[in-house]
């Protein structure tokens, strides 16, 4: 064995840790809102990855009007080759409600510990939290960024005043470490919403802009969302 040489260069060895943000909803279908605020937060954030994952059976809402495959191939046609936004289908794959909890600890479990990991909420989802499996326990696994939508009343519930008193910054780029924190996010305001376009389709009317050419395609193809359906 040779001896240890002082004047020997140091290779830096500390892993970077890497930025994954997570959007989760039922994408029925996927519009210019979920996006374009993802695209807004992965390029303000420096996320090296933003995953859209669509949900199976969502516990806390109605069955999605078409089918997860349908869904999962829109939000498939809508982020292709637009870096750094990637699909996600764990979900889908799960044979029982898709609870985040279950997905995030899945993913925490793929990823090294100083890994930060932010979940991307629309106002509306994040007022609806204490409803959710375990909601208290997303905070180990994750930070929260939440969206704000134009639509959106401006008071959270009384459930979320003392978690946002104790975790919430004022910059999302203060956000440290792996989880733990709230933060809110500024995104261009598209008052766009998935039931408004299921609602243009079925009353024949056209959704061009509100989604991707390459998402309205898939719905003409395939004949989604028309009062026949
Ligand atoms: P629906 O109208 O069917 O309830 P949606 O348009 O709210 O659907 P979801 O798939 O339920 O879409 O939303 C997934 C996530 O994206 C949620 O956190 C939601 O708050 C957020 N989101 C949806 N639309 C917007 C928007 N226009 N601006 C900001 N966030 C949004």
């Amino acid at each position: 064995m040779g001896d240890f040489d002082p004047s020997a260069p140091v290779i830096a060895s500390a892993p970077v840790s890497r930025r994954i943000g997570v959007l989760g909803g039922t994408f029925d279908p996927v519009h210019i809102g979920h996006l374009r605020g993802a695209l807004e937060v992965a390029e303000s954030l420096a996320l090296d990855e933003l995953r859209l994952t669509p949900s199976a059976r969502p516990p806390h809402r109605n069955t999605p009007q078409v089918s997860a495959k349908n869904r999962l191939a829109m939000v498939e046609c809508a982020v292709a080759g637009v870096a750094p936004l990637v699909v996600d289908a764990r979900e889908l794959q799960r044979d029982k409600p898709s609870y985040t909890i279950d997905t995030l600890e899945l993913m925490r479990g793929e990823l090294a510990v100083d890994d930060q990991v932010f979940l991307l909420l629309g106002w509306d989802a994040f007022c609806g939290l204490p409803t959710w499996h375990r909601w208290e326990e997303l905070l180990q696994h994750c930070h929260i960024l939440v969206l704000q939508r134009p639509d959106a009343d401006s008071e959270p519930p009384d459930a979320l005043r003392n978690l946002l008193a104790a975790r919430s910054v004022s910059d999302p780029l203060a956000l440290k470490g792996p989880s733990g924190q709230i933060a809110f996010v500024w995104q261009t305001p598209l008052a766009v919403s998935a039931t408004q376009i299921r609602q243009l389709l079925a009353s024949g009317k056209s959704v061009r802009f509100l989604v991707p050419d390459a998402v309205l395609a898939y719905i003409d193809a395939h004949g989604l969302y028309r009062a026949s359906n």
